[in-house]
C-alpha cells in the first residue's frame, strides 16, 4: 500500500533547516498534498521516493533525463572522466571537443560557451546582445520563463523595479503585439527572446506559426538585434537541431541546458559567426562551469543524439500515451486538453477552472505508481518502451475511474499558491 510518511517526516524537519523545506520549482508547495517532496533513487523511467514507492517518471528531472536515468552508456563515459579529473585548475580538452559537437549539430551556430544552468545561458546571452547593439531593451514573451536571474524570475520578491526596466513583453505567436514592443523600445532594442513554443505552467501551450517566427527572424534583422531562441527546456526534444530548425528560422544566439548531458550539470549558449567579437567581450564565469565530468557525459549524450532513433521512438510513444489518453477521458465522461508536442506533454481538463479535477487525477494516478505533473509540461525519456505506457495507460484507467466516481464530492482547489498562479495564466 501506498504510504507517504517518511515523506511527511523530512519535510518537517526540512522545514527547520531549509526556507520552507523546499525553494523553486521543484518545491511541491503547489503539487497535490500528497506528492512526494524527496526521492531516493532513479534508474531508467523509473523514480523511487524516500517511503520506496516506484513510479514511472513523466518529469524526467524537469527535463534534463533524455535517455533514461543511469544512462549506461553515459554514466561509463563520466565514470571515465572521474577518475581522470572533474573540476580543475583549467578545463578538459573535452571542452574543445564538446563545441566542436555542438557547432557541428546546431546549424545556426558557430561558437558554443559552456555554463551551469539554464540562467547562467539565458543572462549571457542577453550581455552579449547588449555588448553587441550597445542597446538596453530586452523582449521576451509574457509569462515566459526564461529563468531565475532578477531580470527574468516569475517571482518579484526581492527584485527592485529598476532590474526589470529594460525588459519589455509581447504576446507570445502575435506579430502586432511584438511589432508594439518594439516601438515602444524606441530604437533600443538590443534583442528579442523566444522560447521553442509556449510552455507556460497552468496553461495550454502553443505552437507558434511558421510565418510569426519568420517575421521574428526579420524584425531582428531588420533591428541588428539578436534574435535568441531559449532552447533550454525543449532542446534536442523536437529536433537534433536548434528546435526552431523545425520552422526553418536560424536564430543569432541559443541557449541549451537541461537535456545536453542527460542530467550530468551543464549548459551551453551558442551563437552564430556575427556574435564571436561580442561574446569574447564579456566577462562570463563560473567555480564549476568548466568541470570535465559533465562534459564527458555531454558528449555521450550527444552522440547518442546523432546516432540513435531516440526522437522519433519518444514521438511515437507520446502518441501512443496522448491517443490512449483522450479515448479514456471520453469513455469516463472528460474532457481533457493535451497541448505541446506529444513528447513535452501539457494535460489539462476542460470545465476545470479551479483544476480539481486535474489534481485529483494525477494524485490517484501517483497511487497507481505515475508521475504526472497537474500544471507543467512533462517529458518522455527514450527509455519508454511500449510497455511502459500501456502501464501507464492501466494506471490512469483507474484514476479516471476514481475521479468519476469521486466527481461531485471532490473539494474545491483551496491552495492560495494554485489559486494565485491560476489568476496569473487566465
Ligand atoms: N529557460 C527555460 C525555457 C527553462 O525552462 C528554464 C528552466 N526551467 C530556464 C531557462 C532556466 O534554467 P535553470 O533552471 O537551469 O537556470
Amino acid at each position: 500500500p501506498w504510504s507517504n510518511s517518511r515523506n511527511s517526516e523530512l519535510l518537517e524537519r526540512a522545514r527547520r533547516v531549509i526556507p520552507g523545506g523546499m525553494y523553486g520549482h521543484e518545491s511541491t508547495a503547489l503539487l497535490p498534498s500528497d506528492f512526494p517532496q524527496f526521492f531516493s533513487r532513479a534508474s531508467g523511467t523509473r523514480l523511487w521516493d524516500v517511503d520506496g514507492n516506484e513510479y514511472i517518471d513523466y518529469l524526467s528531472a524537469y527535463g534534463p533525463n533524455l535517455f533514461g536515468y543511469g544512462n549506461v552508456d553515459i554514466e561509463a563515459a563520466a565514470r571515465r572522466q572521474a577518475e581522470l579529473g572533474d573540476t580543475m585548475t583549467g578545463p578538459s580538452y573535452l571542452m574543445v571537443e564538446l563545441a566542436e559537437a555542438m557547432v557541428s549539430m546546431v546549424s545556426h551556430a558557430d561558437w558554443a560557451m559552456f555554463c551551469k544552468n539554464g540562467s547562467d545561458a539565458t543572462s549571457m546571452a542577453m550581455t552579449i546582445a547588449r555588448a553587441y547593439s550597445k542597446r538596453r531593451k530586452i523582449l521576451v514573451a509574457t509569462g515566459a520563463y526564461h529563468g531565475s536571474q532578477p531580470w527574468c524570475t516569475p517571482n518579484r520578491t526581492g527584485i527592485v523595479d529598476d532590474e526589470r526596466k529594460q525588459i519589455i513583453t509581447y504576446e507570445y505567436n502575435n506579430l502586432e503585439s511584438l511589432e508594439a514592443a518594439v516601438r515602444s523600445a524606441e530604437g533600443d532594442v538590443a534583442g528579442i527572446f523566444a522560447t521553442p513554443f509556449k510552455h507556460e505552467v497552468f496553461a495550454d501551450q502553443l505552437i507558434p506559426s511558421e510565418d510569426f517566427a519568420k517575421a521574428v527572424r526579420k524584425i531582428c534583422d531588420n533591428l541588428d538585434a539578436p534574435l535568441i531562441v531559449d532552447d533550454v527546456r525543449a532542446g534536442f526534444r523536437l529536433a537534433r537541431d536548434c528546435s526552431w530548425s523545425i520552422l526553418g528560422v536560424e536564430p543569432d544566439i541559443s541557449c541549451w541546458g537541461k537535456a545536453i548531458a542527460n542530467g550530468h550539470p551543464i549548459s551551453a549558449m551558442m551563437g552564430s559567426q556575427r556574435f564571436y567579437a561580442a561574446a569574447r567581450s564579456i566577462f562570463a564565469t563560473g567555480s564549476f562551469w568548466f568541470s570535465a565530468v559533465p562534459m564527458a557525459a555531454g558528449l555521450e549524450t550527444l552522440r547518442l543524439i546523432r546516432e540513435t532513433g531516440y526522437l522519433e521512438s519518444t514521438v511515437e510513444l507520446g502518441n501512443r500515451l496522448r491517443a490512449g489518453l483522450e479515448e479514456q477521458a471520453v469513455s469516463f465522461g472528460f474532457s481533457l486538453r493535451q497541448t505541446g508536442p506529444v513528447q513535452m506533454p501539457q494535460i489539462l481538463f476542460h470545465e476545470d477552472p479551479d483544476m480539481r479535477l486535474g489534481y485529483a487525477w494525477v494524485a490517484s494516478a501517483l497511487k497507481h505508481g505515475v508521475y504526472f505533473h497537474p500544471y507543467h509540461n512533462m517529458f518522455l525519456n527514450a527509455a519508454m518502451t511500449a510497455a511502459d505506457i500501456d502501464q501507464t495507460l492501466k494506471a490512469s484507467e483507474r484514476a479516471f475511474a476514481e475521479l468519476k466516481a469521486e466527481r461531485t464530492r471532490i473539494p474545491a482547489n483551496e491552495n492560495p499558491l494554485v489559486l494565485a498562479r491560476l489568476k496569473i495564466a487566465r
